[in-house]
C-alpha cells in the first residue's frame, strides 16, 4: 500500500505511459503504477547505492523486473533521450530538483509531462519550469508525518508568472485558497511579525532596510490572504 503522499502523486501519471521516477528509493511508486497498469513501463533511478540495491531487490522481489528497469545514477543521466513519456521526482528539496532538469536537459524532448514533489523552495521548480518551456497543468499540498509536500504537474506549454506570491505559493494552490497553504501564509507572516518586532528593540546599522524588505514582504502577503 502507497501512502497517500505517493498516491497522490500516482493520481497525476496518465494511464499507457513509459514513466520514469528519479530518486525512486524503494522504488514503491513504479512498483505501484506498473502493477496497477497505468504504466506500461518504468525506469528506477537512483543515485545512492543502498536505496539503488533497495530498489532493484524490491522489484525482482516483485517479479517487475521485466518491466521496471532499476538504474544507479545522478538524476535524468539514467535515462535514453526519449525513453520515457512522464517524469515523477518526488521527496527531495526544490533546490535538488530544479539541479536535476536543468542538468538533465537534453533528456527532457519527448517527456510531456513531469510530476514533480518538492519538499521545500517550490519556487525554485516553479521558475525553472517557467524559463524552459513548461505549464503548470495543476497542484496539490499535503502534509505527510507533519512534513509539508507539495505536487506540481506540468506538460509543455507556455506560462507566465509574474507574480512572486503565486512562485512561492503556487498559482493553483492560492486560487483554490488552500487551507495549507493560508497556514503557510500566516507562518510567514507570523516570521515577518517576529523579525520586525526583532529590529525594535535591538535598532542595527542595517535594520531600516531590512525593515523595508519586511514591509513590502508583509504587504505581498497581505494580498494573497
Ligand atoms: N521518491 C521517493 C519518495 O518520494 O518517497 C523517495 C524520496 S527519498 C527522501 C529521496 C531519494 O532521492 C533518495 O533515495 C536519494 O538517494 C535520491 N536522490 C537524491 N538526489 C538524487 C539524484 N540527483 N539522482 C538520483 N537520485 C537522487
Amino acid at each position: 500500500n502507497l501512502s497517500e503522499r505517493l498516491e497522490r502523486i500516482a493520481s497525476n501519471v496518465p494511464s499507457g505511459v513509459k514513466m520514469a521516477d528519479i530518486g525512486s528509493d524503494h522504488a514503491y511508486l513504479p512498483i505501484y503504477l506498473v502493477q496497477k497498469g497505468v504504466a506500461l513501463s518504468a525506469i528506477a533511478g537512483e543515485v545512492n547505492e543502498g536505496p539503488f540495491r533497495g530498489a532493484d531487490r524490491h522489484v525482482r522481489e516483485h517479479g517487475l523486473a521485466d518491466s521496471i528497469s532499476v538504474r544507479k545514477g545522478d538524476g535524468l543521466a539514467v535515462l535514453q533521450p526519449g525513453e520515457v513519456d512522464v517524469i515523477t521526482i518526488a521527496g527531495m528539496g526544490g533546490y535538488n530538483i530544479r539541479e536535476i532538469l536543468e542538468a538533465g536537459k537534453d533528456k527532457l524532448p519527448g517527456v510531456s509531462r513531469l510530476v514533480l514533489s518538492p519538499q521545500g523552495d517550490s519556487d525554485r521548480v516553479r521558475k525553472w519550469l517557467q524559463l524552459h518551456g513548461w505549464k503548470i497543468i495543476d497542484e496539490d499540498i499535503l502534509t505527510e508525518d507533519e512534513r509539508l509536500y507539495e505536487i506540481i504537474v506540468a506538460e509543455r506549454g507556455e506560462m507566465n508568472i509574474t507574480d512572486e506570491m503565486e512562485l512561492e505559493f503556487g498559482p493553483f494552490n492560492l486560487a483554490r485558497k488552500h487551507p495549507l497553504v493560508v497556514d503557510r501564509v500566516e507562518y510567514e507572516q507570523g516570521k515577518i511579525r517576529r523579525a520586525l518586532a526583532a529590529i525594535e528593540k535591538t535598532p542595527t546599522e542595517n535594520g531600516l532596510a531590512r525593515k523595508v524588505e519586511l514591509l513590502a514582504r508583509r504587504a505581498q502577503l497581505e494580498e494573497v490572504r
